[in-house]
């Protein structure tokens, strides 16, 4: 990357101070037990994140203010002050008291993004039950999967959810004890046999509780990973893990106390639970909640009517706009928002600047993973964007890149620029604690006091961490070693591809050859004399040994439900192999 292109903040680019200034001397002075004490506590040294998110601000000042507006096509708005949240989330802890549902017991959620998702969550963390919410649109075998896997005890869920994915499964899951239903529309029915409607007994449950007085390492949430690589894993996080919720959205997400934010992200993916309920209500802002899935106009139009300050995406979901062409975007104003941020994914540095084109803001790109429970490495406000780049560790986080040698153990990358795993010190609060039934590859996924993410980087001289690829995924060919990022970034500057996948096709002679799959922008049509002009442009930007060899049309690329290009499914459908766990496939791809 040539220093041209890093993007410089100004003052314009920083309407509010922000909570981040000075990098190296916060990083400095950062201790995780001092920013512990940000943190209410409960009497006895408990810890609960539901009372640091809610329960205490429905006692304060911001008892009053908006914590949440639920939007929905054809509906009107819902929004919820703090204090009308802690008293429906108490009531829904009521009901498992109620119903005997102990602490450590495990509340499963299969809703879409209505209230009564987010209430169960707040609610069942503060009773101490486990709460792991799942994407909606799984099909039964998935839900039965993890329900299984985690020894669901109660499940809320809607009449018509229950009924399409779970009434004729339910045998299968032996453990489920209760079933709460709410009506998916005004006038659903929530009558139906084996199963208790939820909004009958939070009537009659009273509108107080008192919080379970947890400890840092109790089990609060279960959260199953994306499935980009393989079968999805079911990662154990804590209560402790609030204290990097409340860090990172104050220097990640930079959240101030007038922000209204927007994380886009469902809570069945850990960015919708961490940054979509956690982190927002910690630090006291107005998240806005919308319960229809991806529409470019209508995303715009929230960004504008709900005069979102701060927002978190997706990679996948920043191509959309893209692809959707820059004409829409002029039909709107964005004034009050002043903050981008985008998870999940590699950003690719054409769309960081496409954010500073079309938003007037650069998008913001950090890392983190299921396993870490909140972000890790970042761009936070304050600092210059180098496009491409993940960023650098937040304070109370310290990374590497590392190697691993024979016998486990790990040798650190010193050599700027030098590629190798990514590894992070072990011991910050939000750290999972295990994988659901396979202590093993937990085990296995640390060497000394060192995690290992499983995805390969490098570290530039000024400390900016650079994705390179998941180990899975990354090419070997004629003794390159090529990161499908890097080549996948190249054919996105091309005015016609929307987005690419990039995958190593087993060849006799070099090993692999990269072959490309990409989707085209509105407007373009595919043709071979568009193939043969993305084949020399790859190869002018990335040299003959890098760019592809082969690059196939299509009209979508396949991903998880939480927008992740599923290489691993491109890879097996061009060798005609078995595609593996799809369970979070999104539908049609
Ligand atoms: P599985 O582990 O089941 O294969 P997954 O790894 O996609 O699924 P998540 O925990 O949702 O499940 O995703 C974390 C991974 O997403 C990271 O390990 C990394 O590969 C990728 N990722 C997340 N953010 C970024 C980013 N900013 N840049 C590059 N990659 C990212
Ligand atoms: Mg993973």
């Amino acid at each position: 990357m040539d220093a041209s292109s890093i993007i410089r903040k100004t003052a314009i680019d920083l309407r509010l101070a922000p909570n981040l200034a000075d990098y190296e001397r916060e990083r400095a002075r950062f201790f995780w037990p001092v920013a512990g004490r940000e943190l209410a506590g409960l009497p006895g040294g408990a810890l609960n994140i539901a009372w640091e998110a809610v329960g205490r601000h429905a006692r304060g000042p911001l008892r009053d203010k908006i914590a949440y507006r639920f939007l929905a096509r054809d509906r009107p708005v819902r929004s919820l002050t703090y204090e009308k949240l802690a008293e429906l989330s108490s009531r829904f802890c009521q009901v498992l008291r109620l119903l005997g549902v102990k602490k450590g017991e495990r509340l499963f959620i299969l809703a879409g993004r209505i209230p009564e998702l987010y209430l169960a969550v707040l609610g069942g963390l503060q009773n101490g039950t486990v709460v792991s919410p799942l994407f909606s649109a799984f099909g039964p075998e998935p839900i039965a999967t993890r329900v299984n896997l985690g020894e669901g005890r109660v499940l809320v869920t809607t009449d018509a959810l229950y009924e399409r994915k779970i009434a004729k499964w339910r045998d299968g899951m032996p453990t489920l004890k209760h079933v709460l239903l709410v009506a998916e529309e005004e006038g659903g029915r929530t009558d139906v046999a084996g199963t208790l409607d939820l909004a009958t007994l939070m009537a009659q449950a009273p509108g107080e509780c008192d919080t379970a007085p947890t400890a840092a390492d109790d089990m609060a949430l279960l959260h199953f990973t994306s499935g980009t690589t393989g079968t999805p894993k079911g990662a154990v996080h804590v209560h402790g893990a609030v204290a990097t919720h409340w860090a990172t959205g104050k220097y990640a997400l930079d959240l101030h106390d007038e922000d209204v934010f927007w994380c886009t992200a469902d809570p069945g993916w850990v960015t919708g639970t961490s940054y979509g309920i956690v982190a927002p209500l910690l630090h006291g802002v107005t998240s806005v909640v919308d319960r229809e899935e991806f529409d470019a106009e209508r995303w715009y139009g929230i960004l504008q009517d709900e005069k979102v300050s701060v927002w978190y995406t997706a990679p996948t979901a920043i191509r959309m706009l893209m692809k959707a062409g820059a004409d829409i975007v002029k039909k709107y104003a964005f004034p009050g928002l002043r903050f981008v941020a985008s998870v999940g994914e590699p950003l690719n540095p054409e769309a960081v600047l496409w954010g500073k084109e079309v938003l007037g803001l650069p998008i913001h790109d950090n890392w983190w993973q299921t396993e870490t429970g909140g972000i890790m490495i970042a761009n936070t406000p304050a600092f210059d964007i180098k496009p491409g780049s993940m960023g650098r560790p937040l304070p109370g986080i310290e990374a590497a890149i590392v190697e691993r040698r024979e016998g486990g153990s790990v040798k650190l990358v010193e050599t700027p620029g030098k590629e190798g795993e990514l590894a992070l010190k072990a011991g910050w609060p939000s750290m999972f604690r295990g994988y659901l039934n396979n202590e093993e590859r937990y085990r296995k996924s640390f060497s000394g006091e060192w995690y290992l993410t499983g995805d390969l980087a490098t570290r530039d001289a000024d400390g900016y961490y650079w994705f390179v690829g998941r180990a899975d995924d990354v090419i070997k060919s004629a003794g390159h070693l090529i990161g499908p990022f890097e080549v996948e970034s190249a054919l996105m500057e091309h005015a016609a591809v929307a987005e690419a996948g990039v995958i190593g096709k087993p060849d006799p002679v070099v090993g692999e050859v990269v072959k490309a799959f990409v989707s085209l922008k509105k407007g373009f049509e595919e043709s071979e004399a568009l193939r043969m002009e993305l084949l020399g442009h790859a190869r002018k930007r990335l040299g003959a040994a890098v760019a592809p060899k082969e690059i196939a049309f299509l009209p979508s690329l396949p991903r998880t439900r939480s927008g992740k290009i599923m290489r691993r499914l491109l890879k097996a459908r061009e060798l005609g192999l078995p595609e593996g766990d799809i369970s979070t496939l999104e539908a049609g791809g």
